[in-house]
């Protein structure tokens, strides 16, 4: 779908032409979300997973179509990411030992905090139960303000709501007793919130002795594997590599359809850079780019979440002013707006939000997440954020694996460092069979080891260096130059994440809406041509088989492009098989009748405009492909030199004749 090099050119060449076709508009306050469900579950895009058996909470099975809209959406990520970008691209295990996952922090840190029913267990995340009390208390005071003449109970409430994502475990019990936050069933009394690890623990092998995780995130499996990766890229810097795959959270109380699940698919980017080089070669291309964003200073100048706007700015203004990090931060940013788009959620609803201080890790330097508006609110979907050196230096500490780049210089340059020298027979004859280990300590000194030893050997006479008592007998010292041609550094971490099933979800629900007309409203999915399970549908007028060679004429010069299309040769109307195929967000539709017998000509039908062109097979099916592949917009298809000819007006009795003779015949 994307063949271009050029960021800016995608964006302007992805989104007018396509945009064209888009008849409506997304709006959250009056979106049909039961509507949209109901296509969703009728239709097999997405279902409760062991449904028959009761199902589990936010474990959902894909069906046909929405299986087929995940496997676009991942060849596209692929093709826009990984090879667009040049990309390496892993598949590691999903099942991960404790220590990787102890080292990343995720056995200690990776949690959320909950509160019980403390008479029937049932458990609540915290943060969700505060949030969603307060928010029906405040409509209930809406409803009865005599409750609260003063509005001090409402502003207290809102001010708790405006603090919840950065409340620590101590504000959030305060916040429980204070607003004595009870069940919402059954208005019980609960635990204080205390924390809840959401990894799922298993153990690897027969005697259960290897403790492991299903793995929470794919980007550890990335980091593990920096040297191999780094070796692979023949030790260049920078470079990416990203990840595809699964990844398990045992969310406390999942909810939302799929938005928040405890398995889904995420495609992960680690991109590696020089810490104060994250310039990104191509910036360039996408310097010039309207980013949407959400910066810090203006979410905390709001004065309510709603009341958050995002500004528009240009990426290289954004650099300059320092509001995102660096280059290759805000490249990033840019790719992922451009995928958003080309992928058809709507620009007018979404944004880049930068994380406030108190959301981020210590470590990181800078973080965005590109959030989405749905009927569920503000949905977070890709998480961008500059993890500095954290995850290598970790794992290195860990393993005693050096994860690390060679910078070399452009010229050699002058050092002056601390040679320690050991003398071998002192130390032999104090610590004998140990002596090598000593050495090998001695020779893996940093810098500022060699100097803290030097320091206490001066001062005391003797000093420890791990379970060896060395003293000032056993080593000299010396400052030495030398000339060194470069240096190993850690590089820093650029990671951009994304939820493959959270962006699914916010494409259907940009895409749905009703059309009324007739006597029933139809219900549409204006999925991008691209994007849809099902590029055509194939109507011929009845089963009649008169239409069968045509039929597979049509089927054949499809299949050649590989293009999936689905026949729909049941007895309803035409209008009522077009409506069935608009359903599921199928662009074309080609009928076949008593015309096309004798001259090979079919109507082709747009899902959106409803408007028709008639043509040979051929000229309809290449107008189908570059449609599809962007190059050509509908309203380019229906001009005069296109070899196909408007067939508005004509539809209608042209086909209710042609249903007059399949009738009379059959
Ligand atoms: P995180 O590592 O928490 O920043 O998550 C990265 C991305 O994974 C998010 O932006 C979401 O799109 C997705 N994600 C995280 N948790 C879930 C979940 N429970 N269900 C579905 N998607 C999720």
């Amino acid at each position: 779908m994307d063949g271009s090099v050029d960021g800016t050119a995608l964006a302007t060449q992805v989104c007018p032409k396509e945009q064209q076709m888009v008849t409506h508009r997304f709006e959250r306050k009056t979106f049909d979300r039961e509507a949209l469900e109901t296509v969703l579950r009728r239709r097999f895009f997405i279902a409760p997973a062991f449904e028959i058996y009761g199902g589990v909470a936010g474990l959902y099975d894909y069906g046909p179509p929405g299986c087929a809209m995940k496997s676009h959406l991942i060849q596209f990520w692929r093709e826009h990411f990984v090879i667009e970008e040049g990309m390496l691209e892993i598949d590691g295990p999903t099942l991960t030992p404790d220590p990787v996952l102890r080292t990343s922090g995720h056995v200690d840190r990776f949690q959320d905090y909950m509160v019980r029913d403390v008479k029937t267990g049932a458990c609540y995340r915290a943060d969700h139960l505060l949030r969603d009390s307060l928010e029906s208390r405040i409509e209930a005071l809406e409803r009865h303000p005599s409750a609260d003449p003063e509005g001090t109970q409402r502003a207290a409430m809102e001010t708790c709501l405006q603090q919840i994502e950065e409340m620590s475990v101590e504000d959030l019990t305060s916040a429980y007793e204070r607003f004595d936050i009870r069940t919402p069933e059954t208005n019980e009394p609960l635990t204080a919130p205390y924390p809840f690890n959401l990894m799922f623990q298993t153990q690897i092998g027969p005697t259960g002795a290897i403790p492991a995780y299903l793995r929470p995130e794919t980007a550890q499996g990335i980091f593990v594997n920096f040297r191999r990766l780094l070796d692979y890229n023949n030790g260049r810097m920078p470079f990416a590599c990203a990840q595809i795959g699964l990844s398990f959270r045992n969310e406390i109380s999942p909810r939302a359809g799929i938005l928040r699940v405890r398995e889904f698919a995420q495609a992960e980017i680690e991109h590696f850079v020089h810490p104060e080089r994250k310039q990104h070669p191509k910036f360039e291309r996408v310097k010039d780019m309207e980013l949407i964003l959400l910066p810090r200073a203006q979410q905390i100048q709001a004065a309510s979440r709603e009341d958050m706007r995002p500004v528009r700015m240009r990426a290289d203004e954004a650099v300059r002013q320092r509001i995102i990090d660096n280059e290759t931060l805000a490249y990033f940013i840019a790719r992922t707006q451009i995928f958003a788009q080309m992928i058809g959620i709507l620009a007018d609803h979404m944004r880049f939000r930068q994380h406030l201080a108190s959301e981020m890790a210590h470590y990181a330097q800078d973080c965005w997440d590109l959030e989405v508006e749905t009927s569920y609110g503000w949905v977070e979907c890709v998480g961008l954020a500059d993890r500095a050196c954290y995850d290598l230096k970790a794992h290195t500490a860990a393993s005693n694996i050096e994860l690390v780049a060679y910078d070399k210089f452009d010229e050699p340059q002058d050092e002056t460092f601390l040679q320690i020298t050991p003398i071998k027979r002192a130390i032999g004859t104090r610590f004998k069979g140990d002596a090598p280990k000593l050495l090998a300590a001695l020779e893996q000194l940093e810098e500022a080891d060699k100097t803290r030893i030097q320091h206490l050997l001066g001062e005391h006479g003797e000093c420890q260096l791990g379970d060896f008592t060395i003293t000032k007998e056993m080593v000299t010292f010396e400052q030495v130059r030398r000339k060194i041609h470069g240096c190993n550094y850690y590089p820093s971490v650029i990671e951009p994440s994304f939820g493959i099933g959270r962006l699914l979800y916010c494409v259907l629900e940009h895409a749905f809406y009703s059309r009324s007309g007739g006597d029933e409203a139809r219900t549409v999915l204006a999925l991008r041509p691209a994007m849809a399970p099902v590029k055509c549908v194939i109507l011929p007028l009845s089963k009649n088989e008169v239409f069968e060679p045509v039929l597979r004429a049509v089927q054949d010069a499809l299949a050649a492009h590989r293009l999936v299309v689905r026949v729909d040769d049941s007895n309803a109307s035409i209008g009522k098989r077009y409506a069935r195929a608009d359903e599921v967000g199928t662009p074309f539709g080609i009928t076949v009748d008593f015309d096309s017998l004798a001259d090979q000509t079919v109507t082709l039908r747009e899902r959106d405009t409803m408007e028709q062109l008639r043509g040979p097979i051929q000229l309809v099916v290449r107008g189908i492909v570059d449609i599809i592949s962007g190059c050509r917009s509908w309203a380019e298809l229906g001009a005069s030199d296109s070899g196909l000819k408007s067939f508005i007006g004509q539809q209608n009795t042209a086909l209710v004749e042609d249903r007059r003779i399949v009738e009379s015949t059959s």
